[in-house]
């Protein structure tokens, strides 16, 4: 599931292919993507614009067209972003797919269809009408103290909750746990200063190298728990067996000897 780090990397790879170039046409091939708008409207609204520039927020891409016309885009389960030249066959998942003047197209891939395309005109009240939190890169050490520690439940159910942080999702989470050598189900009050603080460094190495490294799962330190995170799973710190259990209505991997249960 494409989670801070792999939305990040579709809008430097977006802002590297896409920007500045009149689109010409945009065709819906499935329209259960589209969220308060028709494939007619999209493709009318869109037409002869460009994408200037582009703003993540946790999980939410949002690409701007002109003043107040904002494209949104959530990656939902499997969504990707495909730049093709002219002679590059279409993937069979493309669900959107904008055309350029130069002929070439950005497909918006979903393979399993929880992805959405919407048109918002103004990002803040997007986000405001959500209530997502601050976006995870962007929350201050005092910020990050404030929200998880004055929350009740478990820390993981709290790295998880979009509407207090926005970004983080169930495998960058065991990883920033991992990192931290917390519990994934300590609760979160119960945390002192220095766990606090060690914490938010574990989420903001963990979020960065991961975008360093473009997301790509072969080039993560095999010190992370996101390759070992399976059954006969073992911990790349102590070798011991991993554990799994629901928590924050998740699967979690961790080790129970590295990551202390208080
Ligand atoms: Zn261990």
């Amino acid at each position: 599931m494409p989670e801070l780090p792999e939305v990040e990397t579709f809008k430097r790879y977006l802002d590297r292919t896409s920007l500045h170039q009149r689109i010409t046409n945009v065709e819906v091939c499935d329209a259960y993507v589209l969220k308060r708008i028709s494939a007619r409207g999209l493709a009318r609204r869109l037409k002869g614009r460009r994408f200037e520039n582009s703003h993540r927020h946790g999980k939410h891409l949002f690409v701007h067209a002109c003043d107040e016309l904002w494209l949104r885009l959530h990656f939902g389960m499997t969504g990707s972003l495909d730049y093709l030249k002219h002679d590059e066959v279409t993937p069979k998942t493309a669900r959107v797919i904008f055309r350029f003047a130069d002929g070439r197209r950005l497909a918006f891939d979903d393979q399993r269809k929880f992805g959405e395309v919407e048109l918002v005109e103004n990002v803040d009240e997007f986000l405001q009408a959500r209530g997502l939190g601050p976006d995870a890169l962007d929350v201050s050490l005092s910020q990050f103290k404030t929200i998880v520690g004055k929350h009740r439940g478990a820390v993981k159910a709290i790295l998880l909750n979009q509407q207090l942080i926005a970004g983080i999702g169930n495998l960058y989470a065991d990883e920033i746990l991992f990192r931290a050598r917390m519990h994934p189900a300590n609760k979160a009050a119960r945390l002192k200063d220095k766990d606090l603080k060690r914490l938010f460094r574990a989420t903001r190495y963990v979020l960065g190298k991961a975008i360093a490294l473009k997301t790509d799962f072969n080039r993560l330190p095999k010190s992370w728990l996101l390759t070992h995170r399976e059954k006969r799973g073992r911990c790349p710190r102590c070798g011991r067996a991993l554990k799994s259990a629901t928590i924050g209505g998740r699967t979690s991997w961790f080790c129970a000897h590295c990551q202390k249960r208080i």
